[in-house]
């Protein structure tokens, strides 16, 4: 009883409702404030903590958030595993050895080494550029142990270097500030990363995201396949991945659009560096809805079309919204497209399903009065895998559409 009393004491727990433990038992690693019946022992902001069901069985031990509508995320599924720093160093050196298993060295020295739940650390993303790591904590608990994820890191990759982009609003939920900002070792001049044969630079410190999109590598491999020869229109552009990709591949000349400069300026240094004729490449810069307008109303015809947009639907209830922009630009871009031309239009936004975002492309080519076949099916790199049991680390979503 003495014995037992202490472990109450100690343990800190979250008891759920009845009936609230079926998705934990199906490992789904997050606890949603609605499902918490009480909370025992006091914890803080990302503390570990043991959630049990309403009967008091063990479920997983968790990291505890106060404020968030998710109040727990797993750490993990066993009972005799204890989260400490060398619980961190094992996920991680997991996460670093899958990226290994993949073969992806061989191609490219820039990829996401931990993809927060999906690697079994939820809320911590880590990218590597080169001899950059680049680390994002988005919740309470990866907030916690952050220098031990650190440690762990450099200790297990051997890049000495981390720098932190913690700039994302989700950290708000978590009641978290934004914090950039070099962690260990120091940044070099210019990070410069490779993918196969091409090069780019990369920004970690004021660039989209954590600075490059490796999600979207394979993605731009297919691009590389199927443009020769061909006139293409690269939209959201960014740094330029797909457009270099686009020149890689033969394009006769490319238009690529986004609304930011400082994008547009790295994009152009980029295309450089790989030696391609700057003559190929037309920048414009602007929003994409009003450029592709004025395009339309010239006539502009292009035999492939990117678009690539940012997130405009993060959770399900922008979804509404964020399908009428998705099908405005799918719309615009599907009349300017030649016949037999190609669209690869993709959607990154996690609110936003792939059967919806395709309802959406449907409606636009209706609206444009095509008629359009799917010709494959896009989605997130490798080394962004998925959980089977959290279907949520599933955002990318791309449709290759050819236009009849
Ligand atoms: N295709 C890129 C990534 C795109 S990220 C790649 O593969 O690297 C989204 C980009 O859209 C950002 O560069 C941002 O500046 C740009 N952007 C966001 N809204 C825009 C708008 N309305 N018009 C033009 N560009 C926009």
């Amino acid at each position: 009883m003495v014995w037992l009393d202490l472990w109450a004491f100690h343990v800190k727990t979250i008891r759920l409702k009845p009936g609230r433990e079926k998705s934990l038992q199906h490992k789904h690693p997050w606890v949603f404030a609605g499902a918490v019946e009480s909370v025992s022992g006091m914890p803080s902001a990302g503390e570990t903590v043991d959630v049990l069901s309403a009967s008091g069985d063990w479920l997983g031990r968790a990291s505890y958030s106060p404020l968030s509508q998710i109040r727990a995320r797993v750490w993990t599924w066993n009972p005799d595993e204890v989260v400490d720093a060398t619980f961190f160093a094992r996920r991680i050196a997991g996460a670093v050895d899958m990226r290994r298993a993949l073969g992806l060295e061989a191609e490219t020295n820039a990829m996401r080494l931990v993809y927060g739940e999906s690697d079994g650390l939820p809320g911590v993303i880590v990218d590597r550029y080169a001899d950059v790591l680049v680390l994002q904590c988005l919740t309470a608990g990866a907030e916690r142990w952050r220098d031990e994820i650190v440690s762990a890191l450099i200790e297990i990759t051997g890049i000495e270097n981390v720098y932190e982009r913690s700039d994302v609003d989700v950290r708000h939920l978590e009641g978290l500030p934004k914090r950039c900002g070099l962690i260990r070792g120091k940044l070099p001049p210019e990070i410069v990363i490779h993918e196969g044969d091409l090069a780019f630079r990369v920004d970690v410190c004021i660039g989209q995201k954590t600075g490059f999109y490796m999600d979207q590598r394979r993605n731009r491999q297919w691009v590389r396949t199927m443009v020769n020869s061909r006139r293409v229109l690269d939209c959201f552009a960014y740094t330029g991945g797909f457009t270099v990709y686009a020149l890689a591949g033969g394009a006769a000349e490319v238009v690529s659009v986004d609304s930011s400069q400082q994008a547009l300026r790295l994009a152009a240094e980029n295309v450089q560096r790989n030696h391609f004729s700057p003559d190929r490449v037309q920048w414009r810069e602007g929003n994409v809805f009003s450029v592709l307008r004025e395009m339309r109303d010239r006539g502009q015809r292009f035999d492939v079309v990117i678009l690539d947009p940012p997130k405009f639907a993060p959770t399900a209830a922008q979804a509404h919204k964020a399908t009428r922009a998705y099908k405005d630009v799918n719309l615009l871009a599907l009349k300017m497209l030649s016949t037999g031309g190609l669209l690869f239009t993709f959607s990154c936004s996690g609110g936003v399903s792939a059967e919806l975002f395709q309802r959406v492309v449907a409606g636009a080519a209706q609206d444009a009065k095509v008629e359009v076949q799917v010709v494959a099916y896009l989605s997130q790199a490798s080394d962004h895998p998925v959980l089977l049991n959290f279907p949520e680390g599933a955002y990318l979503k791309g449709l290759v559409c050819r236009k009849m």
